[in-house]
């Protein structure tokens, strides 16, 4: 008999706005989940075979990446995959996995990743740093086998049979990115942030998402029914009937709520005493773009080029990207794409690619610093693009410059991609204007002289505030310090505004707090130009500009900059926004 469970409601941080209700599927636990199998002494040949020809399935994949990585890449980067190949041919390793098997008798699996988890230790505990590097070659080639013995699909999530609501531990931005909108309803993880890639890739799919509710996975098995509430970041296990009438009906109302902004969308984004203002979308993937024309946003003012580069085996050509970014501006003219370089790193990891673990991933070898070491990806990339800008209008940033000296260097790589393009006859918009991302504090500090190299900026309030804070983006541990209210977030952003404003560019925000109601009247006031949100976001901040002058919000910002504390500013903030648009306000509350 099964026990009907208790309903359990766990408070995390909301993601993605909406409500849905749905059964569990908790991915991640049964992926490589291997229980300890008996097999019979008839059976150990066959255990044998299935491990040789998994060795071999190995190999054959990696020979394969081998192969490509270096017509691609170089033959140096192609070696990396000859030490994956050695830990394959180590024999060492597979007879003492045959060994073991006829000793123990116990499923092959099982036996290999117990000698896996020996071998990980006995590199570990070595002196030999050489040695120790090579763990991370064993890990992977471990990983690859387990998977091919087991059979596992490394694509669950695109594969879901029924709809589900996807509940993990962690998604990375890769999962997220396979996720199928068709049968995902939902997702809550344990761990994360609200401006973790996740999070944004949630609200760019539009399903409902909770992160950071840190024991979720212990209480939810899968097939509970969960309800998930994106507007409040709760998540309600096996919820009573009461509960699920309840939530049905603020569905209903949140549906309702969202149609009635949707119904002004055609309205120009201007605020009451005239004053126009850019309200752009950001996207990740090129099938985006219906979302963006369909929430009333004009033009795209981030376009995350990393996910065009994640979960394939091999690097986007020049040629792909070209295709894919003009497919783009093509859809979105007249007006403007703005597709920011290659920005991974931190939170976003390209398998394809060999960059090895860091200690601070965000503080790490990301973003443009590793753009300008790899100036064959990066230069493919930005031939890419101004190839793509003969057919839209196409606007180019980096992401995380830090200082003069890096902006120089990505100008000066993108004049030789210019030259090149030209001596090939291949036509380009001369005039593409350029611009710099504002998220490290130095830039924003030292706004004034990038101004110089740079047509505009767009403020990365994701990063900026992660880093001038030192508060990580995905840690839920700390999420609670993570302010864009706090008064230092407020003063980089103004020094920022003013430093372009002076230098004769436009600045613009394409970070999440754009998209932050609460916020809107302060950064109008400020002096923003353009907002750049996920689309789903581009009626609500539309509203607000609307129902604004810009002495009203100038009055509000300059209020805002004399409160002494985050929780003051924020507090200040959503009072001036009920005043504002009370009955939205009451909605979101
Ligand atoms: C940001 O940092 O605010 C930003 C828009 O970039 P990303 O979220 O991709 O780091
Ligand atoms: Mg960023």
């Amino acid at each position: 008999m099964t026990v009907k469970k208790k309903e359990t409601v766990l408070k995390g941080i909301p993601a993605a706005p909406g409500v849905v209700t749905g059964k569990a599927f908790l991915y991640g636990r049964e992926q490589y989940t291997i229980s300890r199998r008996n097999i019979r002494e008839d059976q150990i040949q066959n255990e044998i075979k299935r491990f040789k020809e998994a060795l071999l399935q190995t190999k054959n994949e990696i020979v394969d990446i081998k192969k490509r990585i270096s017509e691609e890449l170089g033959v140096e980067h192609g070696q990396i995959f000859s030490a994956h190949l050695l830990v394959i041919d180590d024999t060492m390793l597979t007879e003492e996995v045959v060994a073991k098997l006829k000793k123990e008798k116990l499923a092959v699996e099982y036996i290999f990743q117990d000698v896996l988890r020996r071998y990980i230790k006995v590199f570990s505990e070595m002196d030999d740093e050489y040695l120790k590097e090579r763990i991370s070659d064993i890990n992977d080639v471990g990983r690859r086998i387990l998977k091919n013995l087991i059979g596992a699909k490394e694509d669950i999530l695109s594969n879901l049979k029924e709809k589900v609501i996807v509940i993990a531990y962690d998604l990375s931005p890769s999962d997220t990115a396979t996720m199928h909108k068709k049968n995902v309803k939902g997702f809550a993880t344990d761990i994360g942030g609200r401006t973790s890639h996740t999070a944004i890739m949630a609200k760019s799919l539009e399903i409902p998402a909770v992160v950071g509710l840190e024991v979720l996975t212990k209480k939810v098995e899968t097939g509970d029914t969960v309800i998930i509430d994106g507007n409040h970041g709760i998540v309600i296990i096996s919820p009573s009937p009461r509960t699920l009438k309840r939530y049905e009906e603020e569905r209903e109302k949140f549906i309702a709520f969202e149609k009635h902004l949707l119904e002004q969308k055609g309205l120009p984004c201007v605020t009451l005493d005239g004053r126009k203002i850019e309200l752009a979308s950001n996207i990740e993937v090129p099938e985006d773009v219906p979302s963006v024309l369909a929430h009333g946003a004009e033009g795209i003012g981030l376009y995350r080029t990393e996910y065009f580069f994640m979960n394939r085996k091999d690097l986007p050509t020049e040629e792909e990207q070209f295709r894919a970014y003009s497919s783009v501006a093509k859809k979105i003219k007249p007006h403007a794409v703005i597709v920011r370089t290659l920005d991974i790193g931190g939170d976003k990891f390209l398998s394809q690619l060999d960059v090895p673990q860091q200690m601070n991933p965000f503080l790490g070898w990301r973003a443009i610093r590793f753009c300008l070491a790899r100036p064959d990806i990066f230069k493919a990339q930005m031939r890419a693009i101004l190839r793509a800008s003969a057919h839209g209008k196409i606007r180019m940033m980096y992401p995380m410059i830090s200082g003069l000296a890096e902006l120089q260097q990505a100008n000066a790589l993108l004049e030789d991609a210019k030259k090149e393009l030209k001596k090939e006859g291949l036509p380009f918009d001369e005039n593409m204007e350029v611009g710099a991302m504002i998220e490290v504090p130095s830039a924003a500090v030292t706004s004034d002289i990038l101004a110089r190299e740079a047509d505009f900026f767009s403020i990365g309030t994701n990063d900026l505030i992660q880093y001038s804070l030192a508060v990580d983006r995905v840690n839920e541990k700390i999420a609670y310090l993570y302010e864009p209210a706090h008064p230092a977030v407020l003063r980089l952003i103004k020094s920022v505004i003013e430093n372009g404003h002076k230098a004769g560019i436009w600045v613009g925000m394409c970070g999440e707090m754009a998209g932050d109601i609460s916020m809107t009247a302060i950064l109008l006031g400020l002096g923003l130009d353009e907002f750049s949100t996920s689309p789903i976001a581009a009626p609500e901040i539309k509203r607000i500009i609307r129902a604004l002058t810009m002495t009203q919000a100038r009055a509000i910002a300059e209020e805002a900059m004399t409160l002494l504390t985050g929780k003051d500013v924020q507090a200040f903030a959503s009072r001036k926004l009920k005043e504002i648009v009370p009955d939205m306000a009451d909605e979101i509350e």
